[in-house]
C-alpha cells in the first residue's frame, strides 16, 4: 500500500519518539543504579572506551591481533562485573540495554534491510487516520447509544416491538464488534434517516481501530468522488492510493449509500467494491436509506444480490431520533 508523504512523516516521528523513549529510560536508569553501586560508572565508562581502543587497532600492524585479544579478555570481565551487581540487585541481566517497544527493529523500522512489521503498522494506522479525518468516528460508541428513543409500539403484531427489534439489532452489532477479524461478514444496515445507522458502524469501527485494524470510513458521495478524481488524474495528492485503500482496508465503512449523484462510473464503482471484497472475504458495512427493492433499481439486480445473498441485513425501524431529540430539548 503506498501512502501520502504525510503518513510516512508522522510514523518516522513516532518511531524516533520510541527510540528516544528507550534511550531516555535506559540513562535514567543507568543514574539510579549508579547512586546504589558507584563503581559501576568506572566499569561502563571502560567499556565504552574500549570501543574506540578497538578502533585505534587499525594503524597498529603485527601487534593488532594481541591487543585485540586483551581488550576482549578484558571486555569480558567488565560484563562478568556488571552482571555481578544486576544480580546482587536482583535485576534482570538486560537491564542495562535499551528496551525498545519493538525488539526486532530496535525501533529504526527496518530489520536486516527489510521493513519492519511495526512500521507497517503505523502507517497502517495513520493512514486511516488520514482518511477518518472526516469523520466523526471517535465521537460515536455503544455506551451513548440509548434504547429509549425507539418506541414500545408493535411491529409486526407477533409480538415484536421497534424497541425489542433494536434492542437485538444493538445486541448483535456490539458482539460483532467484539469478535471483529478481517473475516468478519459484511453488514447491511437499511432504514430510514436518523435511527442510529450512523451511530452504530461508527461505534463498530471504533471498536475495530482500537483492536489494531485498518478501518476507512466514508460517505458513498465522499468516497466515490474520491475514487473519480483519482481515476480521472485529478487529485494533486498522486501518493494516496484511494481505489487500493477501499479494496484492501481491514474494515470498509460506506455511510449513505443513495445519496451520491449516480453515473455510470460511481454504479460500476461500487460494484467492484463490493464484489471484490467480499471474493477477498474482507468485511464491509454498508449503510442507506434505500429499501432493498430502491437498491436493485438504482445499482442494478447484480449489486443487490451480492448484498442479499451474502450481507447480514439488519433492518432499522423506529422514528427519527434526531428530530425526537430536538423536539425534547
Ligand atoms: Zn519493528
Amino acid at each position: 500500500m503506498a501512502y501520502s508523504e504525510n503518513v510516512y512523516t508522522k510514523a518516522k516521528e513516532e518511531l524516533d519518539r520510541r527510540r528516544r523513549k528507550a534511550e531516555t529510560e535506559l540513562s535514567e536508569r543507568r543514574s539510579e543504579l549508579i547512586l546504589r553501586y558507584p563503581e559501576l560508572k568506572d566499569l561502563l565508562r571502560e567499556m565504552a572506551r574500549a570501543g574506540y581502543e578497538a578502533v585505534k587497532v587499525i594503524g597498529m600492524g603485527a601487534d593488532a591481533a594481541e591487543y585485540i585479544e586483551k581488550l576482549k579478555k578484558r571486555n569480558l570481565e567488565i560484563q562478568d562485573d556488571i552482571k555481578t551487581i544486576l544480580k546482587s540487585a536482583n535485576l534482570p541481566l538486560d537491564y542495562l540495554e535499551p528496551h525498545y517497544t519493538c525488539e526486532n527493529c530496535e525501533d529504526t523500522g527496518t530489520a536486516g534491510g527489510r521493513i519492519c512489521s511495526c512500521y507497517k503498522e503505523l502507517l497502517k494506522k495513520y493512514a486511516t487516520e488520514e482518511l477518518c479525518a472526516s469523520s466523526p468516528l471517535k465521537l460515536s460508541s455503544f455506551e451513548d447509544f440509548s434504547l429509549d428513543y425507539y418506541p414500545d409500539t408493535p411491529l409486526n403484531g407477533d409480538g415484536m416491538t421497534v424497541r425489542k427489534q433494536m434492542g437485538y439489532i444493538f445486541d448483535y452489532c456490539k458482539k460483532y464488534a467484539e469478535d471483529f477479524g478481517r473475516d468478519s461478514v459484511s453488514l447491511l444496515m437499511y432504514g430510514e434517516t436518523g435511527l442510529g445507522k450512523t451511530h452504530l458502524s461508527l461505534a463498530i469501527g471504533g471498536e475495530a481501530i482500537k483492536k489494531g485494524y485498518g478501518v476507512v470510513y466514508g460517505s458513498a458521495h465522499n468516497l466515490l468522488s474520491r475514487l473519480e478524481n483519482e481515476r480521472f488524474g485529478r487529485t494533486a495528492d498522486k501518493s494516496f492510493e484511494a481505489e487500493k485503500t477501499l479494496l484492501e482496508c481491514d474494515l470498509l465503512i460506506i455511510d449513505d449509500l443513495g445519496t451520491e449523484f449516480s453515473t455510470q462510473f460511481t454504479v460500476a464503482e461500487i460494484y467492484n467494491i463490493i464484489n471484490t471484497r467480499l471474493i477477498s472475504g474482507l468485511p464491509t458495512i454498508i449503510n442507506t436509506n434505500l429499501s432493498i427493492a430502491k437498491l436493485e433499481e438504482k445499482y442494478s439486480p447484480r449489486v443487490a444480490s451480492r448484498i442479499i445473498g451474502e450481507y447480514q441485513l439488519l433492518r432499522f425501524c423506529g422514528r427519527d431520533i434526531r428530530q425526537l431529540k430536538r423536539n425534547s430539548l
